[in-house]
C-alpha cells in the first residue's frame, strides 16, 4: 500500500518525475495491501517450480549423443512419468510446506521492513543486495545441510533429498517438508539482515529458484555464461554430492564452492572432477 493518493502526489513528493518502472508500480499496487503483494511470492515460486525445469525435461525425452555429450551422469535415463511423479511429489510439499510458511510469514516481513513504497530501488541496488543474500544464504546453507548429513538428520529429513542419485530439475525442491522449511529460513537471513524492496525480494526467491534447478539439473555445458562468476559451484559440484549419496562428506554448500574449500569438504570433488573432464575429453 503507497502512502499517495495520485501519481501527481507521488511526485511532488519526490520533487521530479516518476521513473516508467515507478510509474508501473505505482498503477498496479497502489491499491493492493502489502500481505497480497507478498503473497505474489508463492504465485512466483509456483511458476518457476513449474517452468524452469521444462528444458531439462525435453533434452531429457531427445537424449542423443550430442546432449549426452552435457549430461553429467550419462548413464542415468528418466522417463516422462518419472519427471512427472517429481514434478508430482514437489507440489505435495509445496501445499503443505511452502504455501503455510508464505502465509504466516508475513509478520516477519512487516517486522523486519520490506517496503513496497516508492520509490523503486536503483539496479544495482537490486544486484549488490542479491548478490549479498547468495553469499549469506551460501554460508548458512554450508552449515545446514552439513547438519542434515549427520545420522539423525540424514535419516529422518534429508535422505528424501537425496533418493536421486542421478539428479534432475525437478528434483531441486523436492526434500522432506521439514527441509522445506530449514533450508527456507536460511534464504529469508539474507533478506532479514539487508532488508530491502518487495521486488528485490520476489526476484531474490525467482533468482535463488534458478539457480537450484540449473544446480540440479543433470546437465554441465561448458559454455555457460555462469562458469564466469567466481567460485560458481553450478550443476557439476552439486551433482557429485548426490552421486556420493547418504555417505557424502563432500560439497555441502548450495551456490559457490569456498566454504568446502575453507572447511575441507571438497577433496574427493577434486579428485571426480579431474576423472570427469578426462572422460569429457575422449567423448569430444
Ligand atoms: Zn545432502
Ligand atoms: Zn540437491
Amino acid at each position: 500500500m503507497l502512502p499517495f493518493e495520485t501519481l501527481q502526489e507521488a511526485e511532488v513528493a519526490f520533487g521530479r518525475n516518476l521513473t516508467f518502472a515507478e510509474t508501473l508500480w505505482f498503477n498496479y499496487s497502489a491499491q493492493k495491501s502489502d500481505y497480497f503483494l507478498y503473497c505474489h511470492n508463492t504465485i512466483f515460486l509456483f511458476i518457476f517450480y513449474t517452468l524452469l525445469p521444462l528444458p531439462y525435461v525435453i533434452m531429457e525425452l531427445m537424449r542423443s549423443q550430442r546432449i549426452d555429450k552435457f549430461k553429467i551422469q550419462p548413464k542415468m535415463t528418466n522417463t516422462l512419468w518419472d519427471m512427472l511423479d517429481c514434478y508430482k511429489r514437489v507440489l505435495k510439499t509445496f501445499v503443505i510446506a511452502v504455501v503455510p510458511l508464505q502465509i504466516i510469514s508475513f509478520p516477519v516481513i512487516q517486522m523486519i521492513g520490506i517496503r513496497t513504497s516508492l520509490p523503486l530501488p536503483s539496479g544495482s541496488e537490486i544486484f549488490m543486495q542479491i548478490f549479498a543474500y547468495f553469499v549469506v544464504e551460501d554460508y548458512a546453507n554450508y552449515w545446514l545441510h552439513r547438519l542434515l548429513h549427520q545420522k539423525w538428520g540424514y535419516e529422518n529429513i534429508h535422505r528424501v533429498h537425496h533418493e536421486y542419485t542421478a539428479p534432475i530439475g525437478f528434483a531441486a525442491p523436492y526434500a522432506h517438508w521439514a527441509e522445506v522449511i530449514i533450508l527456507g529460513l536460511a534464504s529469508f537471513l539474507g533478506p532479514l539482515l539487508a532488508p530491502g524492496h518487495m521486488i528485490t525480494f520476489w526476484l531474490w526467491m525467482i533468482v535463488r529458484q534458478m539457480e537450484a534447478v540449473e544446480t540440479h539439473s543433470g546437465y554441465d555445458f561448458p559454455w555457460s555464461p555462469l562458469k564466469y562468476i567466481p567460485f560458481y559451484g553450478g550443476a557439476i559440484f552439486h551433482d557429485y554430492h548426490h552421486y556420493v549419496g547418504g555417505k557424502s562428506q563432500s560439497n555441502f554448500a548450495s551456490v559457490f564452492t569456498y566454504c568446502d574449500y575453507i572447511y575441507g569438504t571438497n577433496k574427493g570433488y577434486r579428485y571426480q572432477k579431474e576423472v570427469f573432464e578426462k572422460k569429457r575429453e575422449k567423448l569430444n
